[in-house]
């Protein structure tokens, strides 16, 4: 298993390539989100995200944003339309990636289940050896 340094730089973006990003250093967190928010914006049963201070992150073209919810914003390409990150307004620290925007998203562990009240059990693909937690963290 491949491990992460702070001197690990991870590249991402889109399906296209006009959204494109660098971040280096150790995600500070990991999880399957459940919610329906997120079922809706990826037409998945869950979405994984990687959590990365924003100190670390270098924009080489920056995504679009919908308020989803009062300060929540989700990040996508005006040009094909995926959805690339999440993020709270109150914590400007920190960006949420979908693990799925990363060209390497081999590195990445999940450490947390979010969202269970709402999660579909036959679709989500439930890790019993990680957290669960009911909303959000
Ligand atoms: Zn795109
Ligand atoms: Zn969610």
């Amino acid at each position: 298993m491949p491990t992460t340094t702070t001197t690990d730089l991870h590249t991402g973006g889109c399906l296209c390539g006009a959204v494109r990003f660098s971040v280096s250093g150790e995600p500070t967190g990991g999880n399957h989100c459940h919610c329906g928010m997120c079922r809706k914006d990826s037409g998945s049963g869950v979405s994984t995200f990687v959590t990365f201070p924003t100190v670390n992150l270098k924009w080489d073209a920056k995504p679009a944003e919908f308020e989803s919810s009062p300060n929540r914003f989700r990040g996508f390409c005006p040009k094909c339309g995926s959805s690339v990150t999440w993020r709270h307004g109150d914590y400007p620290d920190f960006l949420d990636f979908r693990l799925g925007s990363f060209d390497d998203p081999t590195p990445f562990k999940a450490k947390k289940h979010l969202w269970m009240s709402t999660a579909l059990p036959s679709f989500a693909g439930i890790d019993p050896g990680i957290e669960h937690v009911d909303q959000s963290s």
